[in-house]
């Protein structure tokens, strides 16, 4: 039996609607949730996923601009642009679009942000926030694959969690989202003895790893919920007809733009899991849509006004 779909970008469209709502209630007291995007030098996807992030402030109804230090500067004019975006009122939220070019030194950067306008939620003061469950900015992706798992009425509490990749941006805070929804979480990485073992215990598997197509239908158990975060893009052909041999759809796309886009987990898998994200269309879109989200939210928490409330925040 095939498994059911979760539609990644018809629910990020749902909280995106639902940002918009709350700017438009926000505006009647006068105030217009502003957010900063920092993106240094040319990095053509860097630039794409910027391009995104502002064009969602428009949809949404958010006051964005664009920062765009000379890509020659270095750690401490990097710094200056950000206290200045922390001095600012208008600014609620400032993002670093990562990754920084080599002369930098990222961390500092990011610890510059003021933790109320983290909306990235990097900083190790929201780290500590969401560890110890007080209200803070929270990871966009993995808020994304909770509000997934929440909106597609998949129980959590009390069952298996098993998280493949332990990043500070992705695995570990999507761990510790899990926990504080009470489901029992075993965290993987590279170093994991017999991961398709360790991974068949869960009863929701989330695969933020970095390598196309790895979790193979061995790896499931049979009616697992099944969220691939990763997004790797294929274009050797070879590799291709490994993962997608047979899919028209697929095919066609590979044709047309000589490369196709695949997450962590093997297209098979869709044939044991009980509900599974498709890549394209299943975590990718809610990382912007909860970027929206964190906006209102850090408007708001800097007023001292009750927050937005989503299914994630509620636990
Ligand atoms: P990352 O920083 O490279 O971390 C990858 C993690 O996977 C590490 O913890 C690593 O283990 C683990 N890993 C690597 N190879 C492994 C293996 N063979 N077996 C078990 N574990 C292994 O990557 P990331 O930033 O978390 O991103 C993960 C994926 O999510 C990428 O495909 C990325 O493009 C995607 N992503 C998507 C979105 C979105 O919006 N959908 C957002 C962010 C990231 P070690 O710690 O031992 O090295």
């Amino acid at each position: 039996m095939s498994a059911l779909i979760l539609d990644g970008t018809k629910i990020a469209q749902e909280i995106r609607s639902e940002a918009a709502a709350e700017v438009k209630t926000m505006a009647t007291a006068g105030v217009r949730p502003g957010l900063a995007v920092v993106l240094v030098g040319h990095n053509p996807a860097s630039q794409i996923y910027v391009r995104g992030k502002v064009k969602a402030c428009e949809e949404v109804g958010v006051y964005s601009e664009k920062l765009t230090p000379p890509e020659s500067a270095a750690t401490d004019e990097l710094l200056g642009f950000i206290e200045d975006l922390n001095r600012r009122d208008e600014i609620d939220g400032i993002l670093v679009q990562l990754p920084l070019l080599q002369q930098v030194d990222s961390k500092k950067v990011l610890l510059a942000v003021d933790p109320a306008k983290d909306v990235d939620g990097f900083h190790p003061m929201n780290v500590g926030y969401l560890s110890t469950q007080r209200p803070g900015l929270v990871p966009c992706t993995p808020a994304g694959v909770i509000e997934i798992l929440k909106r597609s009425n998949i129980p959590i509490a009390g069952r298996e969690a098993v998280v493949v990749g332990r990043s500070d941006i992705v695995g570990k805070p999507a761990a510790m989202l899990l926990i504080n929804a009470n489901a029992t979480v075993t965290v993987c990485h590279s170093k994991t003895h017999d991961l398709p073992g360790v991974c068949r215990r869960a009863d929701i598997l989330v695969a933020a790893i970095g390598r196309a197509g790895m979790i193979t239908r061995d790896y499931v158990k049979p009616g697992a919920t099944v969220i691939d975060v990763g997004m790797n893009t294929v274009i050797d052909p070879v590799e291709f007809q490994k993962f997608f041999a047979g899919n028209a759809k697929r095919e066609e796309t590979f044709r047309k733009k000589g490369a196709t886009l695949i997450g962590d987990v093997h297209p098979e898998v869709a044939e044991v899991a009980g509900a599974i994200t498709p890549v394209p269309g299943g975590v990718g879109p809610l990382t912007i849509a909860m970027l929206m989200f964190n906006t209102v939210k850090a408007a708001k928490m800097r007023r001292g006004s009750q927050v937005p409330e989503l299914s994630h925040t509620c636990e």
